[in-house]
């Protein structure tokens, strides 16, 4: 273990022999926290803050409708509980950054429901493909196959049982709920990109940073919302309203998702980690 020292997480000071010169004679879990400690692994939190604020896709009328998030208070140090402070939460399954499960869909409505996912699943590598400027031109930028082969030219194959993060730089939007939902005009992935992602390529999932994994035009592609018809289908996940990606390499980073084990739930709003390997230069300086 490297000791706490004043700064706490912060960057080990000079002349501290760095995580990976200790690496001797630890655990792998003891080198873990260790780099966590000094600073070499960095924890990047991609959920967005949850609040009534939190935008919350809108359907036809005709359909059923998500419930935003509502709280309503237990007690606040009051006559209804003088030393506590609580509250009463409603939201939808599917509210803030949330997580898909393959029971979701009718493609998948014999899967897993989100209290079924293996927690060996939740744990997993990312890639990170950045179409962040093409989204800035064209709202309803999809992905193509194309997109997919051309970054894996460049940066190696997605990760087998790891997830596809999807940047496309919504996250900036999230503050601002009509600017977010942008009336349906969101990017999202074509249907034949979605089905080689789900059906031929080895991730077990997509995180976008969006109201869904879909495009906002999605029920109008075939098959519509391709990206739950295929990934739940093929027993895959979803993540959604992710932030901070452009803090993510495009390889390289460790996704914890922390759905809530609903039973029989579709799905679960969801705390998301990425773990982040910094080259922190430290053992230069003398
Ligand atoms: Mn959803």
């Amino acid at each position: 273990m490297v000791d706490a020292g004043p700064g706490g997480g912060a960057p080990a000071a000079v002349g501290r022999v760095s995580s990976r010169s200790q690496a001797v004679g630890m655990t792998v879990l003891e080198q873990v926290v260790a780099s966590l400690h000094d600073g070499t692994v960095e924890v990047v939190d991609l959920t967005a803050p949850l609040s009534e604020a939190t935008p919350v896709i809108r359907l036809p009328a005709d359909h059923g409708q998500a419930w935003p998030f509502k709280r309503e208070r237990i007690s606040r140090f009051d006559e209804r509980g003088r030393q506590a402070y609580w509250n009463n939460l409603r939201m939808s399954e599917h509210t803030g950054t949330h997580f898909d499960a393959p029971a979701h869909w009718v493609s998948g409505r014999d899967l897993d429901d989100v209290s079924r996912v293996p927690p060996r699943r939740l744990v997993a590598p990312a890639a990170v493909l950045d179409y962040s400027r093409e989204a800035a031109v064209d709202a309803d930028f999809l992905l193509e196959c194309e997109h997919v082969e051309a970054w894996a030219a460049e940066h190696g194959p997605l990760p087998d049982g790891g997830w596809l993060l999807y940047r496309t730089g919504w996250d900036a939007r999230l503050h601002d709920p009509d600017a977010f939902l942008n009336d349906s005009h969101t990017p999202g992935v074509a249907p034949a990109c979605a089905r080689f992602l789900a059906e031929e390529t080895g991730i077990i999932g997509i995180g976008v940073e969006t109201v869904g994994t879909d495009a906002g035009l999605a029920a109008k592609l075939e098959p519509a919302f391709p990206c739950h018809w295929y990934f739940q289908g093929a027993n895959k996940y979803g993540l959604t309203q992710l932030q901070r990606l452009a803090e993510l390499p495009p390889q390289g980073a460790v996704i914890i998702a922390g759905p809530l084990p609903i039973v029989d739930g579709s799905g679960s709003p969801a705390r998301v980690l990425a773990l982040v390997e910094r080259h922190v230069e430290r053992d230069h300086a003398i």
